[in-house]
């Protein structure tokens, strides 16, 4: 996007000429309580006066206070968290864990997946332009999305320390797994001893309208649920939840930066705002509001999917086009995937109806101009 913010409040933008702009991207679905938010500058500012950073070689009491807030809030209070600073960081660690745990060296993953940019991350992301020769030496299985049988035949192989998979696939343009398929995959890696790995990096954090996607799928507990983007609103922070089963051993893994107290004031923030201005009813509420708008205003797009303030949709053509156009034209940023014909909604969690509205005329409007000309 050709654009320069230079300043941001809750859902809106302003470029380097004063333009305002309608953020329906939360710059990759980072922004989760809004940009700017007060209480998130106040507490991170406070913290920064008193001390920004020391290493995890001393005590930190703001980390237990984020892991008591984080279990209480998701409902995973039994969990152990494991904090660093990114989702491909979480990601790594999390199949690192997996791979300690169960002695094996293999990970299922799925067509179509993403889970960042590092080298075991990027070896489970189905993307071979992403992936350097380097990061190829992984054992790596790809399996379609939804096929369980596929998935027990290589978990009979005996190899598999891990199966990974998005609360809902993101990059991928919002394809949703379904509750029957999250609920065979942790039937099959209790059966077969191998780890569950719920990524919630873009998913989770209140997106969906449950503070994770899969908690849309009844009684599921994964061994481990990986965590970033809305974790910090902006402030680099990401983790991994650890099923208590697994038991945690000093010195296994490590960071420098993870966890630090300025991190732990933003993530702080975070959690305490979601929980006050009750944004997940928010992200469900204006979810169901915006996914039923496009379905019925939009009966021409046969193909709108997704959960919450998650959501996903194929035009008939590239959306390149009406992407610029709504930017240009109507100041509304919205998101690309990997098929070149979807657009993906991803705002903060505190969007309102009204600002949904605009969205919904500016993209008749796009349409039609694209029709006319
Ligand atoms: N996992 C998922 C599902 C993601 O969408 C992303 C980023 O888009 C990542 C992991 C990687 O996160 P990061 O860019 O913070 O490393």
């Amino acid at each position: 996007m050709n654009v320069t913010p230079e300043k941001a409040s809750g859902v809106y933008l302003w470029d380097n000429k004063g333009q305002k702009y309608l953020d329906l991207y939360g710059g990759h679905a980072v922004i989760s309580i809004g940009h700017s938010h007060p209480h998130y500058v106040r507490r991170i500012s406070e913290q920064l006066h008193k001390i920004g950073f020391y290493s995890n070689s001393v005590q930190i009491p703001l980390q237990n206070e984020m892991a008591s807030k984080l279990g209480a809030l998701s409902g995973y209070e039994s969990y152990n968290l494991f904090l660093c600073n990114s989702g491909a960081e979480a990601n790594e660690n999390a199949l690192k864990l997996a791979s300690f745990e169960t002695g094996k060296p293999g990970v299922i993953a799925f067509h179509g997946a993403f889970h960042g940019r590092t080298s075991g991350a990027v070896a489970i992301t189905d993307n071979k332009k992403i992936v350097a020769p380097f990061n190829s030496g992984h054992k790596v299985f790809f399996e379609a999305l939804g096929d369980l049988e596929a998935v027990e035949q290589r978990l009979k192989g005996g190899e598999i320390a891990a199966v990974i998979i998005e609360g809902i696939q993101g990059v991928n343009g919002i394809q949703v797994a379904g509750a029957e398929f999250l609920t065979g995959l942790s039937t099959l890696t209790k059966k077969y001893g191998a780890k569950l790995i719920l990524d919630e990096v873009q998913s989770g954090y209140g997106r969906t309208g449950k503070f994770f996607a899969h908690q849309w799928a009844e009684a599921l507990s994964p061994d481990l649920i990986t965590i970033a983007k809305g974790m910090g609103n902006g402030f680099p922070i990401g983790g991994v939840l650890i099923h208590p089963d697994i038991e945690a051993k000093y010195g296994l893994l490590g960071t420098t930066f993870g966890g630090n107290h300025l991190a732990c004031a933003a993530g702080l923030a975070v959690l305490e705002v979601l929980e006050e201005e009750k944004l997940m009813n928010n992200a469900h509420t204006m979810g169901e509001f915006l996914m039923g708008a496009l379905k019925d205003e939009f009966p021409e797009i046969p193909s709108i999917r997704g959960k919450g303030l998650m959501i996903g949709f194929d035009l008939t053509e590239e959306a390149a086009g009406y992407r610029s156009e709504l930017i240009s034209n109507h100041h509304i940023f919205t998101g690309s995937a990997a098929s070149k014909n979807t657009i993906r909604i991803l705002p903060p969690l505190c969007v309102k109806q009204e600002e949904l509205q605009l969205f919904l005329k500016s993209l008749r409007e796009v349409i039609i101009s694209r029709k006319t000309n």
